[in-house]
């Protein structure tokens, strides 16, 4: 996998390193030590990618004196070439093969005094995590609350991302009936939707799922070898990254001519009133859990609350699948900057499935959705 990396204005990503270090002294950590993946993208700029030779930033808490600093194996620091560590203030410090860096993370945290509480990647390899361990000392926790404080709230150019990869995806689905016909097997399906969606702007299809008939009931179903059939109710659940590294995710459910099975229009009926309206019980200071069961209550009223087997939504932004969950329990409140899927589905196993997924954002008073194809069974020519 290519490094993803998007030449960032340095005063965003500054702002960033300073409120991650601030937020990680709130939550009394010493320090925190990012490895490749989105954290690091959304504080540096680059994914990376972690391999068996470590690669972190060394990210001390507000109130320390210390820099910064990005340690890198030095074949691996070429890679690295678009962070603007000196705009950033941020060291960054090599390591050859036969030194021990570990030991060189452990030494760096110690420049101020023995810590006593370090934050790690929630993806740090545990290759890693558990040598740093043993290197540090001390109580180990993990970074993930921290970032996910910042993350969670997407500033105005991350929304404006969202908005384009939204709108690469609806492109695709627009598209359906070039792909979605009888006679074709899923996977013939999904590879040449996967190929549209790099063609409409993506960097890569990170995931493509056709699920036809029975399948459609099985909400994370990929792709077989099942020949699609006149009247079958398709379910075409699709995303990716786009080139900044924020990902799309949209399904639309489709009927190959009119759906086979009785029931289809008065369920997918319900199931499209459910999805609107836990999108419009979107708001500021609305909580998490209250769209969920904006979502949940008219399937369940219906009859069918027992097929609708997950939460009503998730996060999205550098990750397919962040914070904030869109679940019960979650009494989180929502803020304008939050991004995140409303996709209710109703499965009815054996038989054929149903989901509708808009990627929306809380505004300062209420909610706009980056997806605006048709919620309609869209009905295909067989
Ligand atoms: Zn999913
Ligand atoms: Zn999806
Ligand atoms: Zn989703």
């Amino acid at each position: 996998m290519a490094t993803v990396s998007l030449k960032q204005d340095p005063a965003v990503l500054s702002a960033r390193l300073d409120r991650a270090a601030a937020t990680a002294a709130d939550a009394n950590l010493d320090a925190l030590l990012i490895t490749p993946g989105s954290d690091l993208q959304y504080l540096l700029g680059v994914r990376g990618e972690s391999f068996e030779r470590l690669s972190t930033l060394v990210l001390p808490a507000a109130g320390s004196e210390a820099a910064p600093v990005l340690v890198l194996p030095k074949l691996e620091a070429p890679g690295y070439h678009d962070v603007p560590a000196d705009d950033l203030g941020v060291e960054v410090v090599t390591w050859v093969d036969g030194e021990d860096p570990h030991a060189l993370v452990a030494d760096l945290l110690r420049r101020e005094r023995q810590p006593s509480r370090v934050g790690v990647a929630d993806v740090m390899p545990a290759l890693h995590a558990l040598p740093l361990q043993a290197a540090v000392g001390g109580e180990q926790a993990l970074a993930g609350p921290v970032l996910r404080e910042l993350r969670m709230r997407k500033d105005p150019s991350e929304v404006e991302a969202l908005r384009t990869a939204g709108a690469a995806i609806d492109r695709v689905h627009a598209r359906m009936a070039e792909f979605l016909t009888a006679g074709r097997t899923e996977a013939q399906v999904g590879a040449d939707i996967a190929a549209a969606i790099v063609e409409e702007g993506h960097t890569e299809a990170d995931f493509v799922i056709v699920g036809s008939a029975a399948n459609g009931a099985s909400p994370h179903h990929a792709l077989s070898d099942r020949v699609i059939e006149r009247g079958d109710v398709v379910v075409v659940d699709i995303g990716g990254p786009i080139p900044s590294g924020y990902n799309s995710d949209c399904t639309r459910t489709y009927a190959v001519g009119e759906p086979s099975q009785p029931d289809v229009r008065d369920t997918y009926a319900v199931l499209q009133a459910a999805q609107q309206a836990a999108v419009q019980a979107v708001r500021p200071g609305a909580t998490a859990e209250s769209i969920d069961a904006a979502a949940r209550e008219p399937i369940a009223a219906a009859g069918f609350g027992r097929e609708f087997i997950h939460r009503t939504g998730h996060g999205i932004g550098l990750d397919v699948h962040e914070e904030p969950y869109v679940v019960a329990g979650n009494r989180l409140e929502l803020e304008p900057g939050m991004a995140f899927s409303i996709e209710p589905g109703i499965y009815q196993e054996g038989r054929w499935g149903a989901r509708i997924e808009d990627i929306v954002i809380v505004t300062e008073d209420g909610v706009d959705s980056v997806n605006e194809q048709p919620h309609e069974l869209v009905v295909l020519p067989a």
